[in-house]
């Protein structure tokens, strides 16, 4: 397949060739992100040609409210797209768009129809009214050649973290809220297209949020912060409540029982989550490090600087360092399917008892 590319590469071709293809297959993990901005640049009423966001069509895609526009929902608990779903698809499909040039059927996980909904699709895509255009998103090419044949296949290049500093500053967001940000994603690439697409983000007050949580989620003990961490779906949520474990964890001596049943739910989290809460814990002990070695320029969590330096004296350097190389190995271990209690308590106590404490500023 060719070379991945972004959005914008997509819709300048498309441009160029004059319209959008009918049929597209998205490829990559920011393929929903992609198709939603591909979607925008088609719809936007703004002459500048970028998406504008604030035009009536732009509002109501974002609000997943435009006429035009259907994401066609999974079926059976997310599990696949069946014949009835498809049949809904061509029967409105006849009908002209109502308030512009194009009607767009969106398909996430294409990956899921049914071999007779593709069948079906198939049908729809050999002959497609003028106005129509599909989007079939997907994660690899695991689909009948017959679609792959009508279909342009473009892979989605991954969304690095540069890009999306730079759609949040696009979308007006200040440089705190873009700082605050890009600490959600942690750098993951699919964590940054996720924040993307999550509501509580989109709902453009993400600092007020925090406020919110920061008010309340202190009160809570390590084994009730790691349930809220494990049962969110709001990348706010996750991190604060990560941060707050990882304070109470670092910042104060734990009773081994305690650390025992922290490990016990953390090893009941599902692996990506489990990911997710490692390389906060590498991010925040970096930050201790770097505040030890006065590099607090270099300090990942600015907004949380009061409780980097109040904690950073409580480790010896040396613990630190052994602490993040644990982890890093923890990563790997986990990546691995390692027996996730040992390696839970494990870290754990390697995060939750600094050792001897260093007399450096003291
Ligand atoms: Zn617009």
């Amino acid at each position: 397949m060719a070379a991945a590319i972004s959005v914008e590469d997509l819709w300048g071709r498309a441009l160029r060739e004059g319209r959008p293809a009918h049929a597209y297959l998205l490829v990559g993990e920011g393929a929903e992100f992609a198709a939603r901005e591909f979607l925008l640049h088609l719809f936007c009423e703004d002459p500048t040609g970028r998406p504008c966001r604030r035009c009536p069509p732009c509002r109501k895609l974002l609000h997943g409210s435009h006429p035009d526009v259907r994401w066609v929902p999974l079926e059976g608990g997310g599990a696949r797209i069946g014949i009835d779903r498809v049949r809904e698809i061509q029967k409105d499909a006849r009908f002209q768009p109502l308030e512009s040039q194009y009607k767009a059927y969106v398909l996430p996980e294409a990956e899921r129809l049914t071999p007779e909904a593709a069948n079906s699709l198939l049908k729809i895509l050999e002959d497609p009214p003028e106005y129509v255009l599909f989007l079939l998103l997907a994660r690899g090419l695991r689909l009948l050649p017959t679609i792959l044949s009508r279909c342009q296949i473009v892979r989605i290049r991954p969304f690095s973290t540069r890009q999306l500093a730079e759609v949040l500053a696009r979308q007006g967001y200040s440089e705190d809220e873009i700082r605050y940000g890009l600490a959600l994603a942690q750098g993951i690439p699919s964590r940054n297209v996720r924040l993307l697409l999550t509501p509580s983000w989109l709902g453009e007050k993400p600092l007020q949020r925090r406020e919110a949580l920061l008010s309340e989620i202190p009160k809570l003990c390590p084994t009730e912060l790691a349930e809220r961490f494990s049962q969110t779906e709001d990348p706010v949520e996750e991190h604060e409540t990560a941060r707050a474990l990882l304070l109470q964890l670092t910042g104060g001596e734990r009773k081994p029982h305690e650390v025992l049943e922290l490990a016990s739910t953390l090893a009941r989290i599902p692996p990506e989550k489990a990911e997710l809460f490692l390389w906060e814990s590498l991010r925040w002990m970096r930050d201790l490090l770097l505040s030890a070695q006065n590099a607090e320029n270099r300090v990942f969590h600015r907004d949380r600087l009061q409780d980097v330096r109040a904690i950073s004296p409580r480790w010896s350097t040396e613990s630190l360092v052994r602490a993040i190389h644990r982890l890093e190995r923890g990563l790997s271990a986990l990546q691995a399917n390692a027996n996730a209690q040992l390696l839970w308590e494990s870290l754990l106590f390697q995060l939750g008892f600094p050792g001897a404490r260093n007399s450096r500023r003291l």
